[in-house]
This record gives C-alpha cells, sequence and structure tokens, in this order.
C-alpha cells in the first residue's frame, strides 16, 4: 500500500506534468471509484474545462486544487497509481478513471484491487466535508508541531501495541507497514510493547526515527513494492536499503541476528528481536 514517501512521491510528479492542463474530458471505465458526486456523469461535467492548479497530500490522500477553486481528491489505497501518459496509449486492463487533458495528453488511474477512491469536491466546500476520513487524521509527521511531547500525548491513551497505534491514521497521518517497521527498528522499540508504556526517552527516539524514515524513503522515490508506480511509470528503490522490512530470515545489518516476522493488526511485523527488546516498564 503505498504511504506517505510513496504519495509524496506521485504529488510532486503530478505538480511537474499536470499543472495548467485543461481537462477536456474523460471516461470512467469503473463507476464506484467515483466516491463523490453520485454518479460518474456528474463527476466527469463537473471536472470539464477546468485545469490543474496545486497538487497537496495530507495523509495518504491527494488533493488537487483546480481552476474554480473545487478540490479534486484521489486515495490510491492498495494498488491505486496515477500515470501521465499520452492519450493513445493502449489502455490497461486495470485502468479505472482516464482524465483527458489538452495537447493529446492524459491522467490516467490503474488500479489492480479497486480499493482506490476519487472524489471532486464543489467549490466553496472544505475538502473534509465531502471526504470525510481526512476529519480522522492526526498530524503530519513533517509539521514543526509533531514533536515528541504531541506523539507521547496521542499514544499515552492508547493500549493498543505500538505496532498498531502506528498505523492508526488519527495518530499520526501517513504511516503504513513499511514505514511503521522501520521506524521502531530505528528506534530500537519492540513492535508489540504497549503504545502508552512507551518511555519519555523511548517517544523521542521514535518521533526522530519517523521523520527520518520517511525524509529517506521520499530521497529514494517511494519504495519498491506491490505496484507502487510515481507518475512516469518508474518504481522507487527504498526496499534495496530496508533494515527490516521483508527481511525475515536475513540477518540484521546491526548485530547480525535473524530478522523475526509476527502479525499485527493483521499485518506481516518484521524486527530484530536483539535489537528490539521488549521492555517491561
Ligand atoms: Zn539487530
Amino acid at each position: 500500500m503505498p504511504e506517505l514517501p510513496e504519495v509524496e512521491t506521485v504529488r510532486f510528479g503530478l505538480n511537474q506534468t499536470t499543472l495548467g492542463r485543461e481537462i477536456e474530458g474523460g471516461e470512467v471505465l469503473l463507476p464506484r471509484t467515483i466516491a463523490y458526486p453520485e454518479t460518474p456523469t456528474k463527476f466527469l461535467s463537473a471536472l470539464k474545462h477546468l485545469a490543474f492548479a496545486d497538487w497537496h497530500r495530507r495523509g495518504k490522500y491527494l488533493l488537487a486544487k483546480l481552476s474554480d477553486h473545487s478540490w479534486l481528491g484521489v486515495h490510491l489505497r492498495m494498488t491505486g497509481s496515477l500515470l501521465w501518459c499520452d492519450r493513445s496509449d493502449p489502455v490497461h486492463k486495470h485502468t479505472r478513471v482516464r482524465l483527458f487533458l489538452a495537447q493529446g495528453k492524459e491522467l490516467r488511474f490503474n488500479d489492480q484491487r479497486t480499493f482506490g477512491q476519487m472524489w471532486l469536491v464543489p467549490p466553496e466546500t472544505a475538502p473534509e466535508q465531502v471526504i470525510t476520513g481526512l476529519q480522522k487524521l492526526g498530524m503530519e509527521p513533517f509539521d514543526p508541531a509533531f514533536t515528541p511531547d504531541h506523539l507521547a500525548h496521542k499514544l499515552s491513551k492508547s493500549d493498543r501495541p505500538i505496532k498498531n497505534a502506528l498505523l492508526d491514521q488519527s495518530i499520526v497521518a501517513g504511516i503504513g507497514n513499511i514505514y511503521a517497521d522501520e521506524s521502531l527498528f530505528l528506534s530500537r522499540i519492540h513492535p508489540q510493547q504497549l503504545a502508552s508504556q512507551l518511555t519519555n526517552q523511548q517517544v523521542k527516539l521514535l518521533q526522530a526515527a519517523i521523520v527520518k524514515v520517511l525524509r529517506d524513503g521520499i530521497a529514494h522515490g517511494g519504495t519498491t513494492f506491490s505496484d507502487f508506480q510515481d507518475v512516469a511509470g518508474d518504481k522507487g528503490n527504498y526496499l534495496d536499503s530496508a533494515w527490516v522490512f521483508r527481511r525475515t530470515g536475513q540477518a540484521c545489518r546491526v548485530c547480525q541476528t535473524t530478522i523475526e516476522r509476527i502479525k499485527l493488526a493483521g499485518r506481516s511485523t518484521h524486527f530484530c528481536p536483539n535489537c528490539q527488546k521488549h521492555l517491561a516498564r
């Protein structure tokens, strides 16, 4: 699933390609991809003749400001990708939505698992009124107000394992399975330790680790996993340098202990049992 660094990579690519381009029309191949308005016809007619002004990101949501101050919201979910291509390029079997832009270009939404969604938020309407998932999001990890104290306050109310808490978008926005495992390794925290029982020192290390792994992920152009692609169809390379994610059975890069895998919150969780000791408080 694309996480903050992947979505940020897509946002960057969209700002380099789509800005100022007028939407001349489009085609919705899978109607349920459009979460709002009610029908694909209304969605496409509202977009017609608008141009992309700027792409923003909030958590794992992409939000395009359009020329009439309406917003196009996109969530890639498990396997969605936005591709910048030519209208004449052959349509893929997983293509769900096509937006035809000026000069024969196209913004194409491909999504194998079909959980991805799009919203058209009318002008003068706040995006969170239509895209209700935005209301529940916690703080952005790159916000200067995302401090150890802030994180400690959020975690103090959570009696779940820290791994589960990090996947909760209301605690920190944008983290998913990869960057949760990586940030826990960097801060030497066992994934099953209860969030509310982390020491102040552990929270301080974790806050710094979260910011670091997300920045590193962006610097590497996102991760090479599932179907993630940037807007040009290129894949990232973060996993070549992952500390623990998908390294089960391999040697820890720090201490050579074998990396283990357990299931938490239904997700594979990778950790080094030597570097990440389960501390009872
Ligand atoms: Zn280790």
